[in-house]
């Protein structure tokens, strides 16, 4: 067991409030739990969205993509290929799964389990307090999948795999099979677009064309590979990018397109997939209003969408694997580092968009 007694948290105090730093009991340890010293947390769209409305749960200690060191353990632990964990561990590790409702069983596809403990929204007055990211020590629970990380993969990286290119990871499973002479179109440049566009790349599309904003972050796509790029800020009109999609493919259009834009994107990326295409709808922000999809526009052009919802833990895995190959220069992601007492810096960096991912190191 390790002797640290307390953890120092940052904590979103209520809807839009600046985050504080503050002191938290280490709390004991269950059958099977861990305790890990944060190396790095790093901010994705999710942490500004849960910052601006997740009323109910507050305080709580923001973050849900980490990265640290096992310093405590109660019990024996394995991680995703079965081999023992051990203090010292640098590790990554998945949101717990229940293992026993419908979707952890029956379906198969516990990313939907409703019993789930998902990191960085937990209050922190409930037990085992620790459940984010932008802290000194986070609590690993028992029923987390853990996935060591290789030596090659900087903290930073390795956290941000725990969100996006874990999902990234997902959706391409979901995607299945892709034939030599497919195009894919990806929306969005930010990280998940990027690591989209670097995934997409690397499983076989004849090309991958990379439509976003703003222009610094295009320029990244265009580093990563991208075939054709197109930056929003230069063609403003919807019409225009789905034009400039149907002149990249033959007048046919994509043979998948990856939405990893927010909602907002969903309509003009499905007039950009070819008659009997696929839609892999990645992102997730952007509001819930209607997007104004035509039911004929899916039947008609025998749309196959898909959609994906977070990872499990052979995703983590898949995505580490993915960042150690090294065939991107993935540093590019992350542009800011933070100590924990600047949070509120990177989460302004992160609204503003100044930052593609902002990188908290708790123990700096
Ligand atoms: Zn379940
Ligand atoms: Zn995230």
């Amino acid at each position: 067991m390790s002797d640290t007694k307390q953890a120092t948290v940052a904590l979103i105090p209520g809807v839009d409030q600046r985050p504080e730093i503050s002191k938290v009991d280490i709390p004991q340890l269950e059958r099977g739990a861990m305790l890990a010293e944060i190396q790095a947390a790093t901010l994705c769209g999710t942490d500004i969205h849960l910052w601006h409305s997740a009323g109910k749960s507050m305080p709580y200690v923001p973050g849900h993509e980490s990265c640290g060191i096992i310093v405590a353990k109660n019990g024996e632990r394995f991680d995703v290929t079965g081999e023992p964990v051990e203090i010292g561990d640098r590790v990554i590790w998945a949101y717990p799964f229940c293992g026993e409702c419908f979707y952890c069983t029956v379906a198969n596809q516990p990313t939907m389990c409703p019993n789930a403990l998902r990191f960085g929204r937990e209050p922190v007055a409930v037990y085992p307090h620790l459940l984010g990211g932008c802290a000194t020590h986070q609590y690993v629970p028992p029923r987390s999948s853990v996935i060591k990380v290789p030596k090659e993969v900087p903290s930073e990286l390795a956290a941000s795999a725990a969100c996006a290119l874990r999902t990234i990871m997902h959706g391409f499973e979901r995607l299945g099979r892709v034939p030599a002479h497919e195009t894919a179109v990806v929306q969005g440049t930010g990280p998940v677009g990027l690591y989209a566009l670097a995934v997409a790349k690397s499983r076989g599309f004849k090309r991958v064309l990379s439509i976003g904003a703003p222009a610094t972050r295009v320029a990244v796509a265009t580093e990563w590979g991208a075939d054709a790029t197109l930056n929003i800020d230069e063609m403003p009109a919807r019409q225009d990018r789905i034009q400039w999609v149907l002149d990249h493919t033959g007048g046919i259009g994509a043979d998948v397109v990856i939405q990893c834009a927010g909602n907002v994107a969903v309509p003009e990326g499905l007039e950009m997939v070819r008659a009997g295409g696929r839609y892999l709808s990645i992102g997730e922000g952007g509001g819930t209003t209607d997007i104004g999809v035509s039911p004929r526009a899916v039947s008609v052009k025998m749309l196959n969408i898909i959609g994906v919802r977070s990872g499990a833990g052979r995703h983590f895995y898949e995505a580490l694997q993915f960042l150690q190959s090294g065939k991107f220069p993935f540093s590019d992601l992350i542009t800011g580092t933070y100590k924990l007492e600047n949070i509120a810096d990177a989460f302004n960096g992160m609204k503003a968009m100044t930052e593609v991912k902002a990188a908290i190191l708790p123990n700096w």
